[in-house]
């Protein structure tokens, strides 16, 4: 276990940059998720972590070591990827202890290795199997095993579970928090998803071009975000934005009456108000039309659009009780709305 520190890290590929000088601190045993839209450097920052990518500028440690310009091999971690990459000759047991054969690891000592990561993992029962005969969830967790018995101080993640149907991505998120609360030690995960991301994190680092938006708790970032990306990012269905107009004592925006301006905000003109489905209520009748209602079972999100086109989604729970082509009125508490300044994208 280890705590691993990033100091003004740059990378660069030929002319471009693609890591600004990012600082970060990842404590000792935390579960931290890198997230953000594709192409924002999170496998890249994994990948400089891991050694398998060279650091242009600045500084890693893992725990107290200066692993910047050290081999994959001599930093202490151990990486599992999207593509199990398992050898198809070998049976599970020979998959996980292979690397450490190849270490010149003594057979009892890789035997006893395995046997604890089979335990954990759950694979006793396909312990003597060959890959084809797994599920793809199996396959992802012998290549976790392979991870497990170098007994590294970092776990490095970098979207495991992508390759899985929806099912079996629940299942291994569950499975993925039972390991890192049962074996204790620092894992850095990466992924787009930020369902996985709100589910298994003690922190969040949430990337954008190669910066970091906000790091923090998934429910702090929820309540709390530092900007509109974030707001935007984090939550699902996403937050809407509407335009808004703060003055001394209303908040003016197209398609909600009744909004006081809170005590906190002062009459600034022009801002970004957000909302989140899950805080909108919805009644008949108003000046937004239901386009789509999309019943999941428990919930059902309504999309609705007003007479300037201005777009909304609702998250209702009373099944069958509003129609396309409806017409609605919407309000919100305004303690769960959050203003942003609609130049910098700045919480308000
Ligand atoms: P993410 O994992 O968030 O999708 P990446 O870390 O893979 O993003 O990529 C970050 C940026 O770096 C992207 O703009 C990508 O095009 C660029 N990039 C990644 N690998 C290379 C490479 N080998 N050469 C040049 N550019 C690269």
């Amino acid at each position: 276990m280890a705590k691993v520190s990033i100091s003004n890290a740059i990378k660069r590929y030929g002319q471009t940059q693609v890591i600004h000088g990012l600082n970060l601190d990842i404590d000792d045993g935390e579960f931290c998720v890198f997230v953000g839209p594709s192409g924002c450097g999170k496998s890249t920052l994994l990948r400089m972590i891991a050694g398998l990518e060279e650091t242009s500028e600045g500084k890693i440690e893992i725990g107290p070591l200066d692993v910047t310009h050290l081999d994959p091999a001599q930093r202490g971690v151990a990486m599992v990827f999207q593509t199990y990459a398992l050898y198809p000759h070998m049976t599970v047991r020979e998959n996980m202890g292979f690397g450490l054969k190849m270490n010149n690891t003594p057979k009892d000592q890789i035997a006893e290795k395995v046997a604890k990561a089979s335990e954990i993992l759950r694979l006793d029962d396909y312990i003597d199997r060959k890959p084809k005969a797994l599920s793809g969830g199996q396959r992802q967790r012998v290549a976790i095993g392979r991870a497990i018995v170098r007994g590294p101080q970092v776990f490095l993640f970098d979207e495991p579970l992508s390759n899985l149907d929806a099912e079996l991505r629940l299942e291994m998120r569950v499975e993925l928090s039972r390991l890192h609360d049962e074996l204790g030690t620092t894992m850095i995960y990466v992924t787009h998803d930020q369902v996985e991301a709100m589910t298994l994190a003690d922190k969040i680092v949430v990337l954008r071009d190669g910066r970091i938006e906000q790091v923090g708790a998934p429910m702090a970032l929820y309540d709390n975000p530092a900007n509109k990306f974030v707001a935007g990012f984090i939550g699902s269905p996403a937050m809407n934005f509407l335009d808004a107009d703060i003055t001394a004592s209303a908040v003016k925006t197209d398609g909600v009456t009744g909004l006081k301006t809170p005590t906190s905000l002062k009459a600034r003109g022009k801002a970004t108000l957000g909302i989140r489905p899950e805080h909108i209520s919805v009644k008949k009748t108003g000046d937004w039309t239901v386009n789509l209602i999309e019943e999941l079972g428990g919930v059902s999100y309504i999309y609705l659009t007003n007479k300037n086109g201005q777009k909304l989604t609702a998250e209702s729970r009373e099944h069958g009780k509003h129609k396309k082509g409806d017409k609605l009125s919407i309000s919100f508490k305004m303690s769960d709305a959050h203003f942003f300044d609609p130049e910098t994208e700045e919480r308000l």
